[in-house]
């Protein structure tokens, strides 16, 4: 899976590992969600990454659970995470493991700690803590606690374990240097009272150990050589060593990227669970959703997924990913794997006055052009179809190629039909058009060579199925919700992310179909039918559009100068 010949800075490091012997040849990774929220598109990322260098050098990598904080995790999470990886196509093996694991090893690493006088129980309030932490400019202050004796320390963390103080009465503190210039080396916690039931550990523990204290000792015992993260880890690194070299276990090399981020939506679980809690999506699993749950609900496939995070690759440099590049790779790998079937959204009837009343055709189609092994399939044609309403106009404009009256155009895989009449209603809708076929074009080619310019999709209507269609725009209106100093995110939530059209017609080719079955609807759209579906009626949740959106308004931006041309041309002529 993961392409040789893409090297990055990660895969450098190794390699010189590996010439060096630090490892022994050997690769261990690991992916450490907490479960505090479902996966998404950047979490994508750093699994596509862990897993696909494990699997480039024959290595292993790990499924850990950074469940350290008893008080936001989740079973729910933890049940999506193991099924979200699962889906993107990766393998832990028996190597499923809980940071939690590691709670009375984690223990004893303290203790040693305070045994060898580089830890310390802190009694300041969390108020004074911050205080005496100092700021980016000012050195921190050392606390009146800092020089306890060891046997002090050692009874008063065995009360801390032990539940006499309440939460934030007393922590856990190494002692480093509070004149460090990283904040992060200041005296850091190692372990807090947190009074909560923790999902595995229930209520044996009164103590935490603080996701540095805990990271790079999971790393240890489970002997991971390479520890990926991203770049907010890079000034804590210095303290991931200092744990590791002064409990003297064995040491894993941290390794920081950027993180992916990605245009027109937020990534931060934080962000994501407040979309959920305040009722902006229907759930971690919307469509709309940059969650691996929203994206597989979407039509998504995790081919496409991997595929997406390998193109982007894997630097230091910090960036937002447009949304459209996603985009890119689904529609790739959906046209080469998606049946294609003819559905008409907006529809307009057509009626072929000169077609026989009652009469049925079946017509020959190609399931997918892309894919000869996927066949052709019969598709009905009878005297009422529907049309898409924007593939007909009556008054054409000069580039517009399409139905038109007086114009003739060709029905996929059926006839040449011209539109003789428009009947409107009272108000002057259109709401029905008179066409004739000409029989000799049956298949879509005249014998007399003579051409049309336009071919376009069609339904029977007494053979249509009706289905529920989800038509989904990007979940916020600006590239960057997150940047706008005044306004919360939530500011920027896009008010039509979900149009709903009901009913729309189906060739009854899909009747069958099933939750995930993903199809093209020709000249559309893809679209995955939802598991909102019934026995009754589809439920369609359109993946993405056929062509590149972006790309078509990024050409009309660049061409300013043309149409200031244009309507200044305009205007002398007016004048
Ligand atoms: P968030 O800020 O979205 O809550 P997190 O870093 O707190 O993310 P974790 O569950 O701790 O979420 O992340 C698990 C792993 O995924 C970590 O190694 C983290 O660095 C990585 N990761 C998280 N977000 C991204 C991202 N946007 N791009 C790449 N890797 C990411
Ligand atoms: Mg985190």
């Amino acid at each position: 899976m993961p392409d040789e010949s893409n090297t990055n800075f990660i895969t450098d490091i190794i390699d010189a590992h590996n010439e060096s012997g630090r490892f022994a040849g050997r690769v261990h990774t690991r992916f450490p969600p907490e479960p505090n929220g479902y996966l998404h598109i950047g979490h994508a990322k750093s699994i596509c990454l862990n897993f696909g260098i494990a699997e480039r050098y024959g290595g292993l990598c790990n499924l850990r659970f950074d469940d350290t904080n008893p008080a936001k995790e989740e079973q729910e999470y933890i049940d999506a995470i193991t099924e979200d990886v699962r889906w993107l196509g990766y393998d832990w093996g028996d190597r499923l493991y809980f940071a939690s694991d590691y709670f009375d090893q984690l223990y004893d690493m303290a203790v040693e700690l305070i045994r060898i006088g580089r830890a310390y129980v802190d009694q300041l309030t969390p108020v004074q803590i911050r205080e005496y932490r100092g700021t980016l400019t000012e050195p921190g202050r050392e606390s009146p606690y800092r020089d306890r004796p060891v046997e002090e320390n050692l009874a008063l963390f065995e009360k801390m374990r032990a539940g006499v103080f309440q939460e934030g009465e007393a922590v856990l503190r190494a002692k480093i240097d509070m004149a460090s210039g990283n904040i992060n080396m200041r005296d850091p916690v190692m372990y807090r009272i947190l009074d909560a039931p923790h999902p595995r550990t229930g209520d044996k523990w009164k103590i935490y150990p603080m996701y540095d204290f805990a990271h790079g000792q999971s790393d240890s015992i489970e002997e991971i050589t390479h520890s990926i993260c991203t770049l907010e880890y890079e000034d804590h690194r210095p303290l991931y060593d200092w744990y590791l070299d002064n409990i003297e276990i064995y040491h894993p090399q941290q390794i920081e990227f950027a993180r992916l981020n990605l245009s027109h939506t937020v990534m931060s679980k934080r962000k994501l669970v407040r979309l959920v809690d305040e009722g902006y999506v229907r759930g971690w699993d919307d469509p709309r959703m940059p969650t691996i749950a929203g994206l597989r609900r979407r039509g998504y496939t995790p081919a496409a997924i991997r595929e997406f995070c390998e193109a982007v690759g894997v630097g230091k440099v910090k960036g937002v990913v447009a949304l459209h590049k996603l985009e890119y790779h689904i529609r790739q790998d959906l046209n080469k794997t998606a049946p294609r079937v003819m559905a008409v959204i907006n529809p307009l009837k057509v009626v072929i006055t000169n077609y026989p009343d009652g009469q049925v055709e079946l017509m020959d189609a190609v399931n997918n052009p892309e894919d000869e092994s996927a066949g052709t399939r019969e598709v009905a044609f009878s005297k009422v179809l529907y049309i898409e309403r924007d593939d007909f106009m009556e008054d054409p404009p000069r580039k517009f190629f399409r139905l038109a009256p007086g114009r003739e155009a060709r029905l996929r895989y059926a006839y040449f039909i011209t539109c003789t009449d428009v009947i409107k209603d009272a108000d002057g809708n259109i709401v029905e058009l008179h066409c004739t076929y000409d029989p000799a074009t049956r298949g879509g080619a005249a014998p007399d060579g003579r051409r049309v310019k336009a071919t376009l999709h069609w339904v029977s209507a007494r053979h249509a199925i009706q289905a529920e269609a989800r038509l989904y725009d990007t979940l916020f209106t600006e590239e960057h919700p997150e940047n706008d100093r005044d306004k919360d995110f939530t500011a920027f939530v896009n008010p039509d992310s979900l149009t709903v059209v009901d009913p729309i017609y189906v060739e009854p080719h899909v009747e069958s179909a099933r939750a995930g079955d993903r199809f093209q609807f020709e000249r559309l759209a893809y679209f995955v039918v939802d598991e909102d579906s019934t026995a009754e009626k589809l439920v369609f949740n359109r993946t993405v559009t056929l062509r590149d959106q972006w790309r078509k308004v990024q050409r009309k931006s660049r061409r300013p100068a043309k149409s200031k041309r244009r309507r200044k041309a305009l205007q002398t002529s007016q004048a």
